[in-house]
């Protein structure tokens, strides 16, 4: 982290690194994740400080969001103050271990932070993270700003330790990416480990019967929790000097921007923040509400202070539609919600300014595209021209884009596209229905989920063509690695696995490995791919894509390509449509297209995008 700016106060950190600095600070020892925007900065934060402090803190991207919280589970109950850091679908995926951490309890600090993510910015839901907590009966921490996210990840792994459970930091997009000036850590003493795991088996083998008793003792460190949450600083009513008929409760993020706007409409209302959302502390809470003749709740993504609230009957928020049900509170929403509450001049309308500004901004068409060279774009290209009348499961990862390209026809989840694919295979057997089935996966979701989705294909004697899409990193979350990569993270002792061979393993008897950039070469492996899928004799046929990401690995392009469009092109569009490189760009009179030479790197994929032939090598001789 010392390479980011710094003036006399402090250095400036965004909201995941200062929760990265918040968990070292208060004695982290392992620390644990799967990589998931908005969250992934947290264990690359953990890993600065480590290398930069020089620590002994054990890290891990591990192979999924159930695998990290289990590994920091361990760690817990060895005695060692433990985080696992993932995205709010992660969670999902984790709640089988989270469920079951409640009721056993922890017994060094263990922090599972999820970040949410309203919006959605780049999630395929917008669930809230504070709700599954509260239906797994674990406490929640919602920090509004990056150093309130770092004094909140000292009180979690305290409280966590104090009540010998885990508990959940829940930070949202806006804040994981908000970037503020913190002050300076103090230097960081790592004492001598005296840990040790002690058996237990009334806790660490509870049988039904004990677990019940476990269950009450959790109620119990709840029903206490709340108790102390409500004097807790975390929850403070913010004094307004002219109070009304109106009284705000607002956590999170929802609350700078509740703040912001009350300055930017002049009003004094009575603001009443939350910290802990979970449990709530309902006195404290029922009191405020009682001052008002209408009570405000905002929040993110969803209502769960609200839900918890013993009484509603003068309460505004998402339950009784004042507050939309879906989307993010920017500042525009909550003006307005607000604007018309008070009855202030300009409802209707959202923050001016901003409207203003935001339709001044010139966005580029279109939504997100693949990168120029990127070899997905030459594998989605193949596939639609080989088997363009498939079903296309696709699956979550740079490559969901290939949506644009027409070779994803579904995503839903982590390693859907082989599950859906089996369940697409046994439906179109009952149904005789014919078509091809193509499904796509990354390198890096094959390893978090596909591995007992193909093991499940292949038992239940599905057939189709599967293509894992090994680019050799987690692209789409920052090029974490893999557990197929070497370790990037400095773990000595991080071993490559090879996905060839777990393939292999899962009973997969058709497997070629094939280089997307050999388009011809793709082609002809997929033809051979489909015949044995489509035979009755055959199964899944498995084709390993293997092209590291031109991002992460721009000197992989060794074979330097100059392509040009001809004169003859007639601006009909095709390749643009048919293979989307953001290098092929269209004039303004849309007469024909150019190479866009600031952004085209040389790969020489899109020579087969035009149809007609008038996109060629370029004669360096002319
Ligand atoms: S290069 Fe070919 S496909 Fe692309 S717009 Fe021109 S004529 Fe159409
Ligand atoms: S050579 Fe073609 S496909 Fe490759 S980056 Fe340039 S325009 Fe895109």
């Amino acid at each position: 982290m010392s390479n980011r700016p710094a003036d006399e106060r402090g250095q400036l950190l965004m909201g995941n690194q200062a929760i990265a600095l918040g968990l070292v600070e208060a004695g982290l020892r392992v620390g644990t994740a799967y990589p998931g925007t908005p969250s992934s900065e947290i264990l690359a934060g953990i890993n600065a400080l480590k290398k930069e402090l020089g620590l002994a803190i054990h890290t891990e991207w591990s192979v999924n969001e159930k695998i990290a919280l289990e590994v920091a589970l361990a760690a817990s109950w060895t005695g060692l103050r433990a985080a696992v850091a993932m995205k709010q679908v992660g969670l999902n995926v984790a709640s089988d271990p989270l469920f079951s951490a409640a009721y056993t309890g922890v017994v060094a600090g263990l922090v599972i932070i999820s970040a949410d993510d309203p919006g959605p910015h780049s999630s395929q839901t917008e669930q809230d993270s504070r709700l599954l907590a509260l239906t797994a009966k674990i406490p929640v921490l919602d920090p509004s700003t990056p150093e309130e996210a770092r004094q909140m990840a000292a009180i979690a792994l305290e409280l966590s330790e104090r009540y010998r459970l885990p508990v959940l930091l829940r930070p949202t997009t806006r804040l994981c990416h908000a970037v503020q000036s913190l002050a300076r850590p103090a230097p960081i003493q790592q004492h001598p480990l005296k840990a040790r795991f002690e058996k237990d088996k009334k806790r660490w083998i509870a049988t039904p019967r004990l677990r019940y008793l476990l269950h009450c003792e959790l109620n119990d460190k709840l029903a206490r929790l709340e108790a102390e949450f409500e004097t807790s600083p975390l929850n403070e009513e913010l004094a307004a000097e002219a109070p009304g008929g109106l009284g705000i409760i607002a956590s999170g993020v929802a609350f700078e921007t509740a703040r912001e706007v009350l300055d930017e409409l002049g009003r004094k209302v009575p603001l009443l923040k939350i910290g802990t959302p979970h449990p709530l502390p309902r006195e404290k809470v029922s009191r405020f509400i009682e001052r008002f003749d209408q009570v405000l709740v905002l929040e993110e993504p969803d209502a769960c202070i609200e839900l918890q609230l013993p009484r509603r009957n003068h309460v505004r928020g998402r339950l009784d539609g004042t507050v939309p049900g879906a989307g993010e509170l920017t500042a525009e929403v909550v003006y307005e919600i607000m604007a018309r509450l008070l009855q202030a001049p300009g409802t209707g309308s959202g923050l001016p300014e901003l409207e203003s500004l935001a339709s001044q901004l010139s966005l580029p068409p279109g939504g997100p595209r693949l990168c120029p060279g990127c070899a997905h774009r030459s594998a989605f290209f193949v596939m639609r021209k080989v088997l363009h009348r498939a079903i296309f499961p696709g699956d979550i990862g740079c490559y969901t884009l290939g949506t644009n390209l027409r070779a994803v026809d579904t995503f839903l989840d982590m390693g859907a596209s082989i599950t859906m694919a089996s369940g697409f295979f046994h439906a179109n057997q009952a149904l005789g229905d014919p078509r091809p089935i193509v499904a796509t996966i990354g390198d890096s979701t094959f390893l978090h989920s596909g591995i007992p989705a193909l093991i499940n294909a292949v038992h239940t004697g599905a057939r189709f063509v599967l293509l894992i899409l090994d680019n050799a990193t987690t692209a789409m979350t920052g090029f974490q690695p893999t557990a197929a990569t070497e370790s990037a993270d400095g773990t000595a002792s991080a071993r490559a696995v090879s996905i060839e061979q777990l393939v292999r393993a899962c009973g997969v008897e058709f497997l070629e490995r094939a280089d997307p950039y050999d388009q011809d070469g793709l082609a002809r492996l997929l033809l051979r791919a489909h015949e044995h899928a489509s035979s009755s004799q055959g199964g899944v046929a498995v084709l390993l894509a293997e092209r590291p990401c031109v991002l992460y690995e721009p000197d992989s392009v060794t074979v330097k390509v100059k392509v040009e469009v001809t004169s003859q092109c007639d601006g009909c569009r095709y390749c643009l449509e048919a293979f989307e490189c953001p290098a092929l760009v269209l004039r303004p009179d849309g007469s024909r297209v150019d190479i866009d030479e600031t952004l085209c790197i040389d790969c020489g994929q899109c020579l087969d995008a035009c149809y007609k032939g008038f996109i060629v090598v370029k004669d360096s001789t002319a």
